[in-house]
């Protein structure tokens, strides 16, 4: 594994399915990147408006909640933006009309990374999980090419995402060293106080026990692993 030259900053996009996905995928990198100078924004393509056990709860409201706890982590978490796309929770799909939306502001934030969900891992039940990792990757595929939605191309280049660093992955090739950032990942998780309610602590041991076997045979405390892809 390699560390990025903390001497360029870089531009981050994350794309998660729902509020929270960040901070469970991959919060202590965003925090040490964000640390080291790299302009971090987030992209949470629901509001997970179905994260309610509570019937008399409408999913407006929820969502309104979870988009507020949201915000807050990303701020803890050093990050510049977060912009919600609102499809409806559980029930997001990755077809072409996503497929444009994500390319044009691929396009629009011109990230050097792009950091998703990996599609990829064997037995993702979650259907959101797995439409939000191929749509990203769809839209990094298709944001360099001339040809795809040359609509959105009136005044903007076609842009080339370097790296996608995929999260949640099982078959991570990339440890990022994140022994100095675990307490600040847990403290934007529990921004997420509508999703923690009593399991606080009990989320927090999980990831920190992950978070420590990824790092063992590097000899790190705590690491986040990845799948890197490059793009080129
Ligand atoms: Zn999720």
């Amino acid at each position: 594994m390699t560390e990025h030259d903390a001497a360029e900053p870089r531009r981050v996009l994350v794309i998660g399915a729902h509020p929270d996905d960040p901070e469970f995928g991959c919060g202590a990198t965003v925090a040490k990147w964000a640390d080291q100078g790299d302009e971090i924004h987030f992209l949470i393509l629901t509001s997970g408006d179905q994260g309610n056990r509570d019937p008399s709860v409408p999913p407006g409201q929820i969502a309104h909640v979870r988009e507020t706890e949201q915000r807050t982590a990303a701020e803890v978490l050093g990050v510049r933006s977060v912009r919600f796309l609102r499809y409806p929770d559980g029930m997001l799909e990755n077809n072409l009309e996503l497929r444009r939306r994500l390319c044009g502001l691929i396009r629009y934030y011109r990230p050097d990374v792009v950091l998703a969900i990996d599609p990829w891992r064997a037995y993702q039940l979650h259907p959101d999980h797995r439409a939000a990792g191929f749509g990203a990757l769809d839209a990094v595929r298709g944001s360099h090419s001339w040809n795809m939605f040359p609509e959105q191309l009136n005044g903007v280049e076609p842009w080339r995402v370097k790296e996608v660093y995929l999260f949640w992955s099982g078959a991570p090739d990339y440890w990022e060293d994140v022994s100095d950032y675990m307490e600040r990942r847990m403290e934007a998780l529990r921004c997420h106080a509508s999703q923690m309610r009593d399991r606080a602590e009990a989320f927090a041991e999980r990831l920190r026990r992950a978070a420590a076997e990824s790092g063992e045979a590097l000899g790190f405390e705590y690491a986040e692993g990845f799948k890197r892809l490059g793009t080129g």
